[in-house]
């Protein structure tokens, strides 16, 4: 059989796919050490667990309006009105099966063949992977470690083209753990409102910041700013509810009816029950986050701190999600026997054959230099990985 020619443009997200040949090893007795997984540890909140059984008791079980519950629509305009001072109607809003459903939609409604999305490396590997399975091209914008992977000016100016449709913004950013402050921000937007470019602001890890950060929505900036952005989020990481599968885009009306409409013709509503949790969660004030972001602060200064130790390590501190990002430059090219680690790769293979971590190599990411490790997993479980990593790093030859 033919398959489509996208079909063949798209790779299974890294992610995923080393996450599950951890747990493989995991269920054949092995003990990994997963550091892989982009999920809080925490169990889903109790009062979001209760409004979900209350809906499923009161036989809320079946097709709900396709682009989400007036309830839920409502509590997200409510929330976006109370935390970011911005204005929806409830039409302006699609709840979709995740926020990567979300930004799946956008890209559809959005991109035709050609069409270029300006994305800050390291970046988030679906962004990518949904702009090609749109016959899209993705535009790279190199940002560096050094610079706190800040955004520049001309760099970015030089990047637009006739064909940029959109930029997309991800602060606090997977998988580098940095938050764009306001300079950056305008910077894009100035940028974005120039050359009449679509911003696409993933707010994903808006409530995971650390360091007395404070989350800024680029939406914010102005109305006119509003206006050309589509603000990306959902409930997977900040209430720990990844399985349950909502997230939300909110943004200009003639986008969001077509990604409506969209959705109306492939997926048809998110779960119903997964809805009423999710009115659950957002009526459910801070505390919960509060509490795991306290404990992720914790292990990301173990986590980091301890990398920082390692031969040929350097991590920053993270300000923001729950990934250490450490730079390798000074392992590559040390021996493990005879083979050379020469990349990422090689490194985060060596590191789950000889010392039963998993890790995420960096390319997909569009690093070379770096790996990614959440510390969204327990104190202990973070020592004895980092044990493990000192060790099998220290027997390398160089
Ligand atoms: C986890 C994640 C998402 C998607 O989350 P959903 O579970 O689909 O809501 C989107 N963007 C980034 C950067 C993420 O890390």
């Amino acid at each position: 059989m033919k398959l489509a020619a996208r079909a063949a443009r798209v790779v299974p997200s890294p992610t995923l796919a080393i996450t599950a040949l951890a747990k493989s090893m995991a269920a054949q007795g092995v003990d990994v050490i997963d550091f892989a997984s982009g999920e809080p540890d925490f169990d889903t909140p109790q009062p979001v667990k209760e409004a979900a059984q209350a809906a499923i008791d009161a036989g809320f079980t079946k097709y709900t309006p396709s682009s989400g519950i007036d309830d839920l629509r409502g509590a997200i305009v409510d929330k976006l009105r109370a935390e970011q001072g911005l204005s929806y109607e409830r039409t302006q809003v699609l709840v979709s099966c995740g926020a990567k459903h979300s930004l799946y939609n956008l890209f559809e409604a959005l991109i035709e063949a050609g069409d270029e999305v300006i994305i800050p490396t390291p970046f988030w590997v679906s962004y990518q992977d949904q702009v090609l399975l749109n016959d899209g091209t993705p535009v790279w914008l190199k940002t560096r470690e050094e610079d706190g992977y800040a955004i520049d000016r001309q760099q970015l100016e030089t990047l637009v083209t006739p064909r940029t449709k959109a930029i997309v913004v991800n602060t606090p950013c997977n998988p580098t753990g940095a938050t764009y402050d306001r300079r950056t921000l305008d910077v894009i937007a100035e940028v974005a409102c120039r050359h009449d470019l679509l911003i696409i602001s993933d707010e994903i890890y808006e409530k995971i910041i650390y360091d007395g950060v404070r989350h800024l929505s680029i939406a914010s900036l102005s109305p006119e700013v509003a206006a050309r952005t589509v603000v990306i989020n959902g409930v997977s990481k900040s209430f720990a509810m990844t399985g349950w599968r909502i997230g939300y885009a909110a943004g200009p009306k003639d986008l969001l009816t077509a990604m409506a409409n969209i959705q109306s013709q492939s997926t048809s509503n998110p779960c119903s029950i997964s809805q009423k949790a999710a009115v659950a969660a957002l009526k459910m004030g801070v505390r919960f986050v509060t509490e795991m972001v306290t404990e992720f602060e914790r292990r990301r200064r173990v986590m980091v701190e301890r990398l920082n130790k390692m031969p040929g390590v350097h991590c920053r501190m993270p300000t923001g999600a729950f990934y250490a990002f450490p730079n390798l430059a000074g392992v590559l090219g040390a021996r493990a026997d005879d083979t050379a680690l020469r990349t990422p790769s090689e490194v985060a293979q060596y590191l789950l054959k000889t010392a039963q971590i998993a890790v995420v190599p960096g390319e997909p990411f569009g690093s070379q230099d770096h790996i990614r490790l959440s510390y969204a997993t327990g104190l202990d479980a973070i020592t004895r990985g980092m044990d493990r990593m000192e060790t099998a790093l220290r027997n390398l030859s160089r």
